[in-house]
């Protein structure tokens, strides 16, 4: 998987603080040089995120290229409506012998691997055979597993990008995908470090889990603990990082 954060609104914290103080000001602030304090923004946009008022965010946006990610985590992330999104054509790229996701618990189960990638290759095969014969790409694919791999372009603002993560960086979240928006934190934390601060699960974020009875647990570990997440403490695991191949 390769995540690349390809454009962004320039100065995207300033624009967000810009927005935010358009609320509270009289002045206009169409007319006035555009600047401001980075450290000043950083602390405007605390306090966005702690109160609550997070449409001024929605003026940063990061537009992403992703590749490498099977179709079952295309299908996940789409159902994320904010986002645009641009999708490698299966009707018009061929699908490669070795384009397919394996999924590291694989590597667990003795047999599964072997099994698996035997399934995936004939199944790649059988694609194949049948764009030799003459069948339209658009029909061949039809025999493909979700496995196959795709590329997309997406953009999103970052009160969406928040969402997500706050959805998807969650342990019951599937492994690919929250590996996915992690890396996409990642690179949008190199720009926007304060809008980024607050990615992460309700768990570190909030210190509330939505999941009920699902809960993985942790966050009465880290009641336990005495580090159960608040407003000011999230932060998408620490670094952010999502622990790959626990997710449910
Ligand atoms: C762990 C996990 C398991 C899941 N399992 C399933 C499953 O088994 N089956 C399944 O179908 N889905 C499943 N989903 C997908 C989930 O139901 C949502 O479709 C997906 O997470 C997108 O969430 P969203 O609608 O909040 O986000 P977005 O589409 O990104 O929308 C962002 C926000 O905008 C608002 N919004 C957007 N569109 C509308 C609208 N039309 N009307 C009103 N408000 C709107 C909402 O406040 C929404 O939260 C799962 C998701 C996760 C994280």
């Amino acid at each position: 998987m390769k995540v690349r954060l390809v454009a962004h609104t320039p100065a995207p914290e300033l624009v967000v603080a810009r927005a935010a103080r358009t609320c509270y000001s009289h002045l206009d602030l169409g007319s006035l040089p555009f600047g401001g304090d980075p450290a000043a923004a950083s602390r405007l946009i605390s306090r966005l995120l702690d109160s609550g008022h997070l449409s001024p965010l929605e003026h940063a946006v990061f537009t992403f290229a992703v590749s490498d990610v099977s179709r079952v985590t295309l299908a996940q992330l789409t159902r994320h409506r904010l986002a645009s999104y641009s999708v490698e054509s299966q009707r018009q790229v061929p699908v490669g012998p070795s384009s397919y996701v394996e999924p590291p618990s694989l590597l667990r189960v003795p047999g599964a691997r072997e099994l698996f990638s035997a399934q995936v290759r004939s199944a790649i095969d059988c694609y194949r055979r049948l764009v030799e014969l003459g069948v339209r790409r658009e029909d061949a694919r039809y025999c493909l597993p979700q496995a196959v791999t795709t590329s997309l372009f997406l953009t999103l603002n970052a009160r969406e990008l928040l969402l997500v993560a706050s959805q998807r960086l969650c342990r019951r979240a599937q492994w690919e995908i929250r590996r996915l928006v992690h890396l996409m934190v990642r690179e949008a934390s190199r720009v926007a470090p304060a809008l980024m601060a607050r990615a992460g699960p309700p768990c570190l974020k909030e210190g509330v889990c939505p999941e009920g009875r699902f809960s993985c647990g942790r966050l009465d570990e880290l009641r336990r603990a005495g580090a159960a997440g608040g407003p000011r403490q999230g932060g998408g695991g620490g670094d952010g990082r999502p622990e790959v191949g626990s997710g449910a």
